[in-house]
């Protein structure tokens, strides 16, 4: 596998999928050996479960809060942060990421977008609300938790089926792919939206584009220069040369 030279790019976004969790023991949500069965995600993992039975939410998501405690960032979440800091100052660096496990964040990168939000954090189910969302470890498995300000239940901070995806996320993203010379998909399919409208961008304005996954694209994504199959976890740190 031949190294990618990080210092010959100016501008360096990376997006990242279920895939760069595994190794950390997270399984992805759904599909074939998920951790939740369709019907549960349907029922409890659908936005319209707010009104219907706001701690439906907390049965669904709040054991996985639980589990994302003990989860540990392995060495594709460090190479991404070691990355990050070993960029020169005139260089842009911006890390969107689909994976609500916050472990980018532990595992120390800086400049983060958290495309469907993050499990860390809890926020109030009313939008009108002028409560922030906070960082929150508790599961609520229990009892309903109510906002201090208005008494609204509060909700995990991700983005529930039906759910738009958040409008500064989405900012943030397209604005970094207009000028974006390396763009990298990590542990994501290479073919359904969001990485597949992201590279067509990122192919659009030039850059290089490469896709590292377990698994070859099932319907090859042109917009991909290259593919390289295998665990992220051991090809980021010798794709990068970093020692993690
Ligand atoms: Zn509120």
């Amino acid at each position: 596998m031949k190294k990618i030279d990080v210092s010959s790019y100016q501008n360096i976004v990376v997006l990242t999928g279920a895939g760069i969790s595994v190794a950390s023991g997270l399984r992805p949500f759904r599909g074939e050996g998920g951790i939740w069965n369709d019907a549960d995600v349907e029922r409890y993992g659908h936005v319209s479960v707010l009104e219907r039975e706001p701690h439906g939410v907390w049965k669904l998501f709040g054991g996985l809060r639980q589990t994302l405690q003990t989860a540990q960032p392995n060495a594709a979440h460090l190479a991404l942060a070691a990355l990050e800091r070993s960029l020169k100052p005139e260089q842009s660096f911006l890390l969107i990421t689909q994976n609500i496990d916050g472990l980018h964040q532990r595992a120390g990168s800086q400049n983060i977008v958290d495309l469907h939000g993050t499990m860390e954090r809890s926020k109030c189910s009313d939008d009108n609300c002028s409560s922030q969302a906070f960082v929150d470890s508790r599961p609520h498995l229990e009892h309903l938790p109510l906002c201090a300000v208005c008494g609204a239940p509060l909700r995990p901070d991700i983005v529930l089926f039906g759910e738009q995806l958040p409008d500064e996320a989405m900012y943030r993203s397209k604005k970094a792919l207009r000028d974006v010379d390396l763009f990298l998909a990590i542990g994501t399919s290479g073919t359904v939206s969001p990485a597949s409208s992201f590279v067509r961008s990122a192919e659009y304005v030039g850059a290089r584009t490469v896709l590292i996954n377990l698994e070859p694209m099932l319907h090859p994504n042109p917009s991909f220069q290259e593919e390289i199959l295998g665990r992220a976890e051991e090809i980021l740190p010798r794709l990068f040369g970093l020692d993690v």
